[in-house]
């Protein structure tokens, strides 16, 4: 081999090793690029996420005082609207910069619009986070810093309907309760009634007084946190278990106003002793004689479970914060007399308004349920849309076909039983009433409807109870007469 080859190869070979370095160290270079981007992408969804959600429940944590209180030295606090245009809060400021919370309404939205000091109650609490935002114009905003002004908070359009909403309020009249009326197909709230009450315009400067005297119960909101005995409604749910165990609805029984077990006697209303009559018309008659004996014949544990499975004893799907769990259970520790009175809707058994009103809407949606809510939309302070809320299904809590035998079981209350007031050609209306006794005295019994009305394509839930106002059809048919009469 010639020096020259020689040299040639060495140099070749050189060459190569150099390339194989080049490439290595390419290779670690890429890696490490890699590595960073990927920290990069991670960290940045990280903090995306964080800014999008975790800030949006850290803000609207009516517990994170601090942190509000900075933005609303920041933001005038937003408006709330009702769906129809009406304001229902707004933020007045004097010459001297002196905020007051402004609520026209006064007493009538009380509970479910709420108030927005002394910790948050309503659409105040559910939407301040939205409140305390501001998506004004850029141009707006750089005068308004530059003049030390605060700029304006979003405006939050409710789900609710002033004129259903003042139907409801007036209906109620003196009495202790609530009324409470959901869209089924949306599970948008379209009223949320509460008494007593109190008007939130006081309550920035009154709370201490207000809250002071013996019974300041007016504050909670009955609706979502009231725990009533169903009465005569729960036969909604003994009829569709009974349903389930196999029965009919063309099924045979007799009433002669009395039913007793042991020392125990149970009455039909007023010993009116309702005959010979299958199970569609003891549910028409709201017959307790009947349906103690269709009780006291079921599976406990399955009846248990079917409670279970018709949203009793857990949290409700709200898209709305705070309700209380209505309960109900049989064991078999339970007396007969006890699954008699259960079956009837008195015994241990409680309810909330709203779990009610979700019962009929899930009936009247072939046993779908849409989580109740009642922010529909955000704006800016110009009317631009910032964000809108759509429904939200929480799947079905029955089979169609369960729902369509309570349908029937329903329709038949309005043609041919308690609640005939309630037989209109405006719309059709389903339902079942109720007199639930509260007390050993039976004249006692706070007055129950519970149902929906449709007319084409529009449908409403409504769930009343009026504190001992007497029987479901003399005070509670009325009031949710007036509240669809408004809807439709
Ligand atoms: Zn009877």
């Amino acid at each position: 081999m010639s020096k020259q080859l020689q040299n040639d190869v060495i140099e070749i070979l050189e060459e190569t090793k150099e390339t194989e370095k080049k490439k290595s160290r390419n290779t670690e270079f890429a890696v490490i690029t890699y590595a960073f981007l990927t920290l990069f992408i991670v960290m940045s969804v990280y903090f995306g996420y964080y800014l999008v959600f975790q800030s949006e429940s850290f803000i609207n944590n009516p517990y994170n005082n601090a942190r509000i209180s900075n933005l609303s030295k920041s933001i005038l606090r937003g408006k709330i609207l009702s769906s129809d245009g009406e304001v229902l809060a707004y933020t007045e400021t004097d010459e001297e910069g002196n905020e007051t919370r402004v609520y026209p309404y006064e007493n009538i939205f009380a509970h479910i619009v709420g108030y927005d000091t002394n910790g948050l109650m309503g659409a105040e609490s559910e939407s301040n986070f939205y409140l305390l935002r501001s998506h004004d114009s850029i141009v707006t905003r750089v005068l308004n810093d530059l003049q030390n002004k605060k700029n304006n908070g979003d405006t939050v359009i409710t789900t609710l309907d002033t004129s259903i909403q003042e139907k409801a309020y007036a209906g109620m009249s003196d009495y202790e309760g609530a009324v409470i009326a959901i869209e089924p197909s949306t599970g948008k709230i379209l009223c949320c009634v509460s008494k007593p009450d109190f008007d939130p315009n006081e309550i920035a400067n009154n709370y201490e007084s207000m809250t002071a005297e013996a019974d300041s119960s007016f504050l909670l909101n009955r609706a979502t946190n009231g725990l009533y005995p169903p009465g005569s409604t729960f036969k909604i749910v003994t009829a569709l278990e009974y349903l389930n165990e196999g029965g009919h609805l063309t099924d045979e029984f007799d009433c002669n106003g009395t039913l007793s077990v042991g020392d125990s006697v149970m009455h039909c209303v007023n010993n009116k002793s309702h005959g010979h009559q299958t199970l569609l018309e003891a549910f028409g008659n709201s017959c307790n004689v009947v349906f103690a004996q269709v009780g006291m014949g079921l599976d406990r544990a399955t009846f248990t479970s079917l409670g279970n499975q018709l949203l009793f004893n857990l949290d409700l799907p709200l898209n709305i914060s705070n309700s209380k769990a209505s309960s109900f259970s049989l064991t078999d520790e339970d007396t007969e007399f006890r699954v008699m009175q259960t079956s009837i809707g008195q015994g241990k058994t409680l309810v909330t308004p709203i779990h009610m009103a979700l019962l009929a809407s899930a009936i009247c949606e072939d046993g779908v349920v849409y989580k109740p809510y009642m922010i529909d939309r955000v704006e800016n302070v110009n009317g631009i849309e910032i964000k809108q809320n759509e429904p939200e299904s929480y799947g079905n809590i029955m089979t169609s076909v369960q729902a369509n035998e309570l349908q029937e079981l329903m329709r038949y209350v309005v043609t041919d039983g308690t609640a005939g007031a309630l037989d209109t050609d405006e719309y059709t209306v389903y339902g079942k009433t109720g007199s639930a006794e509260y007390t050993t005295d039976k004249d006692n019994t706070h007055s129950w409807f519970v149902g929906y009305a449709k007319k084409g394509e529009k449908e409403i839930a409504i769930a009343v109870v009026l504190e001992g106002a007497g029987s479901g059809s003399k005070h509670a048919v009325p009031l949710a007469k007036k509240v669809f009469d408004a809807y439709f």
